[in-house]
């Protein structure tokens, strides 16, 4: 993934929960492996032994932080994991997850994928009403609200929580005893539900966002965490519950389009699939005549394919990317132009020399970066430059769990398509339309999340314009 920006609304994240394996913790780690993709920059797991709650968390990557020893230190047949994209500076290790507290429910751990709208007004009621956060995550509310809960068992105090919650959260909940799940009553981001059996016809109950961490450790999928639903899984066995009514579902068609890996189904739908239909459908509204088709690697892969399948140009993997782009490296002192994109993407000259080119990605945000890859291009020797893209213009910032910045940093948001085909040097520049976005993700029912195209946003407008604001004045 390319550079990001810091900032509070971005909680790009994985969250995994596991329940009655023996190995939970050995499990939550290979989960959250196949996770990775969804934040690099700390990972947790909470484990249970039934007495007592066992967290390590750390900034860095999974493979790095879950040593041998360290996974030896979370007993027990229960736990959660998350891995992150997070703020920077000091609060950054108090801000990754799972949290984990002490209170009148007992233990609990909780690890949250989403964004909270309306986390702000919340944490100004409670801190009014006498509560003290240590983190600046929106999280953290969530615990607050389940201690301060009359409800006398911790599903009731979650219900309570839930229903005075906005915006996007699948989230995942440990207790000494039980593993508890629960998904925002629009669904936007993803929970999968899967298990595990084990010898003596014993099932271990796992979840995660996505359904490439049940293949790692062979778990079966079975269904998606319903939004609006609770599953809770513990000693009298799993059962599941509505805790608030049916809103209209808003899934995020961005999970389609590039944040989730391919090979996982995603709200039950596999995202190579989307990705290949994104691809044909944008070469039906944006055809050319050109002799290969490229994609920017890894992001517009399957897009790419599809354009080629679609058009009949043959697909050349022209750029290669380094897989091994750290946040350690070191960048020499003397300024080189376009370090960063060439760090990262390396083009193979002879097959682009003197070709007309169809370049594919799945989004542009900034256009900093798609900027630099066509002059790669057009450097390496390509006659023409034509970049296709494979959602449409992104327009409206994410409150919901996607990284993008605010509306003045986002091109399409303050420039035509034309202007931005001339920012970014192409000879020719399509995106595909809303339409077809719709058809590729299978959208029959209306049950999408387009905010990001569309700027119309399917929570309480004035917890979003706080957020907006709040943005813009960063
Ligand atoms: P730019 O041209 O600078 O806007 O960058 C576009 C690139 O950023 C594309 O290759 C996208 O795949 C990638 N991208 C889009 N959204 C995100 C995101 N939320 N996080 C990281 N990368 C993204």
């Amino acid at each position: 993934m390319p550079d990001k920006k810091q900032d509070k609304f971005k909680d790009e994240c994985g969250v995994f929960a596991i329940y009655g394996h023996p190995e939970a913790a050995n499990l939550a780690y290979l989960g959250l492996y196949a996770l990775q993709h969804r934040g690099q920059e700390s990972a947790g797991i909470a484990s249970s032994d039934g007495r007592e709650i066992y967290c390590h968390k750390a900034m860095g990557h999974v493979a790095d932080i879950f040593t041998p020893e360290v996974v030896g230190s979370l007993p027990g047949v229960l736990a959660i994991g998350h891995t992150r994209y997070s703020t920077a500076g000091d609060t950054v290790l108090r801000n990754a997850q799972p949290f984990s507290v002490a209170c009148n429910k007992g233990l609990i751990a909780v690890a949250h994928n989403g964004n909270i709208t309306n986390a702000g007004e919340l944490r100004r009621q409670l801190e009014q009403e006498g509560s003290i956060f240590q983190a600046s995550s929106d999280t953290e509310v969530i615990l607050h609200l389940v201690a301060r809960s009359r409800e006398r068992t911790l599903a009731g105090a979650l219900r309570e929580a839930l229903l005075q919650l906005e915006g996007a959260f699948s989230l995942v909940f440990l207790a000494q005893d039980c593993v508890i799940v629960a998904r925002d009553p629009h669904g936007f981001r993803p929970l999968a539900m899967g298990q595990l059996e084990l010898s003596g016809d014993r099932i271990s109950y796992v979840f995660a966002s996505e359904t490439c961490a049940f293949d790692l450790i062979d778990a079966v999928y079975m269904n998606e965490v319903e939004p609006g639903e609770m599953v809770i899984v513990g000693p009298k066995g799993m059962s599941r519950e509505r805790y608030a009514p049916s809103h209209r579902r808003a899934h995020c068609a961005f999970e389609h389009v590039y944040f989730a890996r391919p090979d996982s189904l995603v709200f039950g739908r596999s995202v190579q699939q989307s990705r290949e239909l994104l691809g044909r459908l944008l070469h039906r509204e944006h055809p050319t005549n050109a002799d290969v088709v490229v994609p920017v690697p890894d992001s517009g892969v399957a897009a790419a394919l599809g354009y080629a399948a679609e058009s009949g140009i043959p697909f050349r993997q022209a750029l290669i990317r380094n897989h091994y782009v750290g946040r350690t490296f070191i960048e020499p002192s003397q300024a080189i132009r376009d370090f960063g994109v060439k760090l990262k993407l390396n083009p193979i000259r002879h097959l682009l020399e003197g070709k007309s080119v169809v370049l594919v990605d799945d989004s542009i945000v900034r256009g900093t970066t798609s900027r630099k890859i066509v002059r790669m291009v057009r450097n390496a020797g390509a006659r023409e430059v034509h970049l296709r893209i494979s959602c449409p213009p992104t327009i409206s910032p994410c409150f919901y769990g996607v990284d993008t910045p605010n509306k003045s940093e986002l091109i399409a948001a303050n420039n035509t398509v034309d202007e931005i085909r001339r920012y970014v040097e192409a000879d020719s520049i399509g995106y595909l339309s809303h339409d077809s976005l719709r058809i590729a993700v299978a959208d029959t029912k209306n049950q999408y999340c387009y905010a990001c195209y569309t700027g119309d946003y399917p929570t309480d407008l004035i917890h979003i314009q706080e957020l907006m604001g709040a943005k813009a004045n960063r």
